[in-house]
């Protein structure tokens, strides 16, 4: 029996393992297991498992005519390994390459030491061109990334792939538990659905008719939402694969070629999509260390009160608390309000990257450790390599919600507030407060913290460290590893 673990790769098509093990012509058993470990490790919710859960039943569902079967086990994959290789020998094991959490990182050494001990072949394929084992980053990364991008997709014939396709009872102690189980079918409409189907449709409706706002609007947390993509969960989970993703938008530019700079312009995005992971691929331990081990010396403290006051959304800023209302509610923020959400926890706040990390990972429904590690600390300037921004989130307001629709859509508090001072409520006289029902310290917070003294403290801060010794000794270091793509690759 050949076995394809699933992971993140939650589709047929454009699929290495599934091709590999098919061109056995030998039973396949199609498997994804959901580990109690790593539903429980920091950075996990539930709404990542659900969006596994509908991508699976998705899969289900498309094999169902043909009568083939999905295996979704509950348990640690070692124990569902074993439980297999007792009752029906598994000759090879496939999957992708993983660059995931520490967590799955470990998993992944065991299940390697297992397959070894049981003499069988466990074989790996690079997942949208990330190169696993990579220690120095030139040009040639780039050139090799563009080649994957413009091969041949490989297709995956499911009548033939159903023909082969085994099923196996398991027992009871491998079933998902009721209470998972529940939350998992528990539909969250305020979520975007998993699955190939509707991957498909948020990156047709982007091609034919949102791309054309794609770059004027990418910065505005309301407008964001309809004109970029909103692909980010569909290929962290890997309904699509980069490739399909970019081969699509190649088309687009026949197709549509007045959309032609936006088109490239998201292609660019999907160039960084894979760079970050191959950031992290390459140096992993940036989930828990300093890019740049020079910015130690910053001394972030954990502040009980301003970290609760920021992760309720409740820090006295209009535009940080909606966006984090969004995101509790939605899983989805642009990057620039993902950005300055970070920077205002780092920066303002002074809370070190590591205390914010887990928990905007939790609500990112896209969350993809790869990304999410060195955006974090890149937003957080402990890089030594890129620019420092401080973002202020009054000036963010009056720039990309000038209006004021988003703060007043997550804010229910500031919806008879009007524009200017919707940004500023702190400047609101008692009349004013009572006029417009919105009461300071009552129904919205006064600010926890005063930005202009925290901006200053933290760019003299920063920019003090970025000129030390230390950090600048380590930047050549990190520049060989995590070189940043050059602008024009695209
Ligand atoms: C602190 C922080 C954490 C982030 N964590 C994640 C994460 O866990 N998962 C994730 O997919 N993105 C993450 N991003 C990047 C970015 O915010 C999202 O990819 C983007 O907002 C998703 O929306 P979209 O699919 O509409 O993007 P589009 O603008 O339509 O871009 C298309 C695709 O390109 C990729 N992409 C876009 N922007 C970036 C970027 N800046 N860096 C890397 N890839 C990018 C995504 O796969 C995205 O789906 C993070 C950004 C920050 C600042």
């Amino acid at each position: 029996m050949h076995v394809v673990w699933f992971k993140r790769d939650l589709r047929l098509q454009d699929h290495a393992p599934l091709a590999a093990a098919m061109a056995k012509q030998q039973p396949i058993l199609l498997l994804y297991v959901f580990e109690p470990s790593v539903m429980q490790y920091g950075d996990s919710d539930i709404r990542h498992w659900r969006f596994v859960w509908e991508s699976i039943t998705a899969l289900q569902q498309q094999l169902q005519p043909h009568e083939a079967t999905f295996i979704v086990a509950y348990g640690e994959v070692l124990e569902v390994l074993a439980y297999l290789q007792a009752n029906d020998a598994i000759a090879n094991l496939y999957s992708y390459e993983e660059t995931g959490n520490a967590i799955t990182f470990s998993r992944d050494k065991a299940v390697a030491a297992w397959c070894k001990q049981h003499a069988i072949s466990w074989q790996e394929f690079p997942s949208n061109g990330i190169i696993r084992g990579l220690r120095e980053r030139t040009a040639v990364w780039n050139k090799h990334w563009f080649e994957v991008m413009h091969a041949p997709q490989i297709t995956i014939d499911v009548v033939q792939l159903a023909a082969l396709t085994r099923s196996i009872f398991l027992p009871e102690r491998f079933h998902l538990p009721q209470g998972i189980q529940i939350q998992l079918l528990a539909k969250n409409k305020s979520m975007q659905p998993g699955g190939v189907y509707y991957a498909q449709q948020y990156l047709q409706s982007f091609i034919r008719e949102r791309a054309a706002g794609y770059s004027y609007h990418i910065s505005k947390p309301e407008k964001a939402r309809f004109h970029c993509s909103r692909l980010s969960a569909y290929i962290a989970y890997g309904n699509m694969s980069v490739r399909q993703v970019y081969q699509a938008s190649q088309q687009a530019v026949q197709q549509y070629p007045a959309l032609k700079k936006q088109y490239r312009f998201f292609q660019s995005r999907l160039l960084w999509h894979c760079h970050f992971i191959q950031k992290f691929e390459t140096q992993c331990s940036i989930e828990f260390n300093d890019i740049n081990a020079g910015f130690q010396t910053l001394n972030r403290t954990v502040n009980e009160t301003y970290l609760q006051a920021w992760q309720r959304g409740e820090t006295g800023y209009p535009l940080v608390d909606a966006c984090m209302q969004c995101l509790i509610t939605t899983g989805y923020l642009n990057f620039r309000m993902r950005a300055m959400l970070v920077s205002f926890a780092t920066h303002h706040l002074w809370l070190p990257w590591q205390a914010i990390a887990q928990y905007l990972a939790q609500q990112f429904l896209d969350y993809e450790p790869g990304i999410h590690y060195p955006q974090l600390q890149m937003q957080a300037g402990c890089t030594g390599i890129n620019t420092i921004r401080i973002y202020n989130p009054t000036k963010q307001a009056e720039e990309h919600d000038a209006g004021g629709v988003f703060i007043k859509k997550w804010l229910p508090a500031m919806a008879n507030v009007p524009v200017p001072l919707l940004f500023t409520p702190w400047k609101l006289t008692a009349q004013e407060q009572l006029l417009y029902q919105c009461v300071l310290g009552d129904n919205y917070p006064l600010p926890i913290v005063d930005i202009t003294l925290t901006g200053k403290y933290a760019r003299e801060m920063l920019w003090s460290t970025k000129q030390s010794k230390a950090v600048k000794a380590a930047n050549s270091s990190i520049l060989g590893k995590l070189t940043i793509v050059r602008k024009g690759d695209v």
